[in-house]
């Protein structure tokens, strides 16, 4: 199994420190990792959110382990204006894998409480998707959008449930088909399962995404803590082996498709 979406203390909310999750990683019988620590920009705000690049190469550079492969990424928080911060910040190390996520929208963090007022989880939900339409269409540095759909689990989420696809076709067609265009992947993130109930995004999303062409699958936990590496990844790979036959890894920015 993989989980190609972590964070390790080097990021702003993780928990543990590299050689634990690596260790959790093995315990777990996983044959490939790869972190993935925030580079986020919250608009007008300190840089609070963006890892220390020394500290990401102390925590990585000798870290090896004989039964699991390791590979080192970022997860980028796209917004719409910041795509030349995204080339600057690809100069921070050689990365195998580079995750694009949106967390924010409109300037604001989704996850809390002031996004959510006066809107219905429609409206917010749309919202969401329109700015992320808008990230994938300008920026070019990513290789996997990362957990599509992550508005499910936000902590303010007065209801939480999962996107439904059917609700918002269009716009969730539009952000797939620039993906395909620009040949680049979609994640299936395990953390909503204990959220909303479901993957980010669910079956159906993979499904219209290999409908119009897409190829590059990853799988990630976003694990912020040992305890959840590899969490439900044997159940996200199932469904990506239903409808793709392979899940795919990442080293130096190339996929390497693994038949599941
Ligand atoms: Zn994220
Ligand atoms: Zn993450």
């Amino acid at each position: 199994m993989f989980d190609f979406h972590m964070h390790s203390t080097v990021s702003f909310d993780g928990h543990d420190n590299a050689r634990r999750m690596v260790q959790a990683a093995a315990d777990k019988g996983l044959r490939e990792i790869c972190f993935t620590d925030h580079i986020d920009y919250e608009p007008g705000e300190q840089q609070t959110m963006v890892f220390n690049t020394q500290a990401y190469h102390d925590a990585y550079d000798d870290l090896t382990h004989p039964a699991v492969k390791i590979r080192r990424g970022m997860e980028f928080g796209m917004l719409p204006d910041n795509v030349s911060q995204f080339k600057a910040d690809m100069k921070r190390a050689e990365f195998d894998f580079v995750l694009g996520s949106v967390h924010f929208t409109d300037g604001i963090d989704i996850y809390f409480e002031p996004y959510w007022a006066g809107k219905t989880v429609h409206q917010a939900e749309r919202r969401y998707l329109e700015e992320t339409l808008a990230c994938v269409q300008v920026h070019d540095d990513f290789d996997v959008l990362g957990h599509l759909t992550y508005i499910s689990k936000a902590r303010a989420h007065p209801s939480p449930r999962p996107v439904p696809f059917d609700e918002h076709r269009e716009i969730i067609d539009e952000i797939l088909k620039i993906l395909v265009q620009k040949g680049k992947g979609m994640e299936i993130n395990t953390s909503g399962v204990d959220r909303c109930g479901d993957f980010l995004p669910y079956d159906v999303y993979f499904r219209r995404f290999k409908e119009l062409g897409g190829e590059i699958v990853t799988v990630g936990s976003d694990a912020h803590s040992w305890d959840r590496v590899g969490q439900y990844s044997d159940r996200a790979c199932a469904i990506l082996k239903d409808i793709f036959g392979y899940v795919c890894t990442f080293e130096g920015r190339k996929p390497i498709f693994h038949r599941l």
